[in-house]
């Protein structure tokens, strides 16, 4: 047996035990559907439900409803995250990035010169 062998055997066996664990590990509701909260159709669990259902929350809403309700809170979440703030903030980011990233290569190949 090689070194590289056992190197890869390893790393498989991790990435392994990552995605069984990340599939069994995780518990999930006894029941495959759920009465939704909202209009009552009886939904099929989803990801978001699952989640929600491990945050120990005992109302999920169906698909529809939820988009619903994403759509109804969506006016104010644009409104927040379109604030002068937020936007200037990241555009002061990006001005930092440019400025610094040939900032540093030239302080670097002074260093180095
Ligand atoms: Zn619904």
């Amino acid at each position: 047996m090689t070194m590289e062998f056992i190197v890869g055997a390893v790393i498989a066996g991790l990435v392994v035990m990552f995605f069984v664990g990340k599939y069994f590990s995780k518990k999930l509701p006894k029941e495959t559907h759920f009465e939704c909260a909202r209009c009552g159709t009886v939904a099929r669990h989803t990801d978001r439900t699952i989640d929600a259902w491990r945050n120990n929350k005992t109302t999920f809403f169906c698909q529809s409803c939820h988009i619903k309700w994403v759509r109804a809170r969506a006016p104010r979440e644009r409104a927040r995250s379109a604030s002068p703030a937020g936007s200037r903030s990241g555009c002061l980011g990006v001005v930092v990035l440019f400025a610094v990233v040939p900032l540093a290569g030239f302080l670097l190949m002074h260093a180095y010169a």
